[in-house]
């Protein structure tokens, strides 16, 4: 277990369905983690607040946003590194790697639609890699749907266990404030905007329909349990209403107290313990600069192990030869934004030219390389046409970055000179053909392929050639030349895998 300097750092995500509440929720953490002059500007990106501070300063240069994609406070000794996940219906791979950085998420619930589709689908890939989950049940200031039911939704829906600590005193028109199990004390709504204020009843006489709700739950719902929780199996549900201040402070409490420190991360067979001496961590996204005329990119890198200094040199995996990292970006709240060290759970933004990749290890030694940061398998494949066919040079150029950045996968037909670009989400062929015109001036449509999916194929040399002699038409190497087969349907993959049971076909990649 981890223990002394790395214990107290919580680093997590919020996920959910747009409109739920999450930057809200955002706004009030960071109110409450003393973060106050980001507070309410989470969404304005006015220039006063850019001017405050030295990060700042960088985005201004830069053109670079970093502002929201890592936010970070600090309450009573314990520091919260809060990671953005995009909002967008439209799931992409960057939510998805951003949720490899994360030890634990929040899980933002609507009380009136229960679980939503861009919920469950981050809850998914939260289970996957066994993300520890809080639950929290927002806008009960409004009509919602009944307790019971919506808890008993979470639990049927992600087959979890559901353990409430606390319990909504009506809801909408009726409604009376928030009961905190622990404390067994109710929040109150004051004042005509029925916030809460910091009024709370201890050992509040409720009405009878109440009492009689909380006894039910109380018995009809398993109680809390660390180990439970830690494992991804059970999810403390706290209720509260971000707009009006309520469970706000219980939920950044159940952070500090619950939410587990920084983890050991797995690299190969070894797992590397955030208490290794060494400085390790991973690049789990890539900013691209907005303004064209700059090619600087930002790498996030989540700190798995040992204390970072400014200036150290590190050595990024793709590259082999150490670089110094002089100028890191260090997300803090109060004025100290650019401090000079790290710790393992931390993020840390590296300005570079295009050097470092999603999926890279970045470390003191070289000797370490984390796994686990996957490439999904595409469910959306187009042909790049080009409007200008002498710009195939720029396009490739483009297309190398962009993959690089991970706004897209890119696989090069091993017959044929039409490039195919694979993504999980509609949006992110959006983001790829505006890219495309915007910063390399190359103006390309898109047209169907026909291929519904790609598998990564690995396997004994015998077989893979005999595997490629027969399938040439259908395969494509990835942007690191590795064998991808281009599949007409799944059930092409299904035929393939049974034809050749010593080949090994993945739907995702580790780098
Ligand atoms: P996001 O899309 O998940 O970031 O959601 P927002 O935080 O932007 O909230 C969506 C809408 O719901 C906004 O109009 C908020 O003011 C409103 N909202 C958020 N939290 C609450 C709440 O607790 N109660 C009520 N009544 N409205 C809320």
């Amino acid at each position: 277990m981890t223990s002394g300097k790395t214990s107290n750092r919580r680093t997590f995500a919020i996920i959910s369905h747009p409109d739920a509440g999450k930057t809200t929720l955002t706004e009030k953490l960071l109110l409450q983690g003393g973060a106050i002059h980001l507070a309410g500007e989470v969404k304005a990106r006015g220039q006063a607040r850019r001017a405050r501070s030295d990060w700042m300063k960088i985005e201004q240069q830069r053109g670079i946003s970093v502002t929201s994609s890592v936010m970070t406070f600090e309450r009573e000794g314990i520091t919260f590194n809060l990671l953005d996940t995009p909002g967008h219906e439209d799931f992409s791979e960057d939510t998805y790697r951003t949720l490899t950085a994360v030890d634990s998420a929040i899980m933002v619930i609507d009380a009136a639609k229960g679980i939503e589709p861009q919920t469950r689908k981050l809850f998914e890939v939260c289970r996957l890699r066994s993300v520890p989950i809080i639950t929290f049940v927002n806008k009960v200031d409004r009509e919602g749907r009944d307790t019971f039911e919506l808890l008993d939704e979470v639990a049927d829906m992600l087959a979890l266990d559901v353990s409430p600590q606390g319990w909504p005193i009506g809801m909408g028109g009726q409604f009376e404030g928030v009961l905190d199990f622990a404390t067994n004390s109710v929040a109150r709504p004051e004042g005509p905007s029925k916030e809460f204020l910091g009024k709370r009843d201890k050992d509040p006489v409720l009405p009878e329909r109440f009492a009689e709700e909380v006894e039910l739950a109380k018995v009809g719902y398993p109680e809390f349990d660390l180990e439970a929780y830690r494992h991804g199996d059970l999810t403390p549900v706290f209720f509260g209403s971000a707009l009006k201040n309520f469970g706000v402070t219980e939920l950044i409490e159940a952070i500090a107290n619950i939410a587990p420190p920084p983890r050991p991360q797995p690299a190969g067979d070894e797992q590397i313990s955030p208490d290794r001496d060494e400085v390790t961590g991973f690049i789990f996204k890539v900013q691209a600069n907005m303004d064209p005329n700059h090619r600087d990119r930002i790498a996030f890198m989540r700190q798995v192990s040992g204390t970072f200094k400014r200036g150290m040199k590190l050595t990024p995996s793709g590259l082999g030869k150490p670089i110094a990292i002089h100028s890191p970006i260090l997300f803090f709240a109060q004025d100290r934004e650019l401090a000079d060290t790290a710790q393992a759970g931390d993020i840390i933004g590296i300005p570079n030219h295009g050097t470092l990749r999603v999926g890279d290890t970045l470390s003191e030694n070289n000797t370490v390389r984390f796994t686990g940061l996957p490439n999904f398998a595409p469910e959306i494949l187009r042909r790049v046409v080009l409007k200008d066919p002498t710009k195939t040079k720029q396009l490739r150029k483009a297309l190398d970055d962009l993959s690089e950045e991970g706004v897209i996968q890119v696989f090069y037909p091993e017959i044929g000179g039409q490039w195919i670009v694979g993504v999980v989400g509609q949006l992110q062929l959006e983001v790829l053909i505006s890219r495309l015109s915007a910063e390399y001036k190359v103006e390309a449509v898109l047209e169907m392929a026909p291929f519904a999916t790609a598998r990564w194929v690995k396997g004994p040399t015998e077989a893979l050639n005999q595997f490629e002699s027969f399938n040439r038409a259908n395969l494509a190497k990835d942007r690191d030349g590795d064998l991808v087969f281009m599949a007409k349907s799944p059930w092409d993959v299904g035929y393939q895998e049974e034809k050749n049971p010593d080949l090994a076909f993945s739907a995702t990649k580790e780098r």
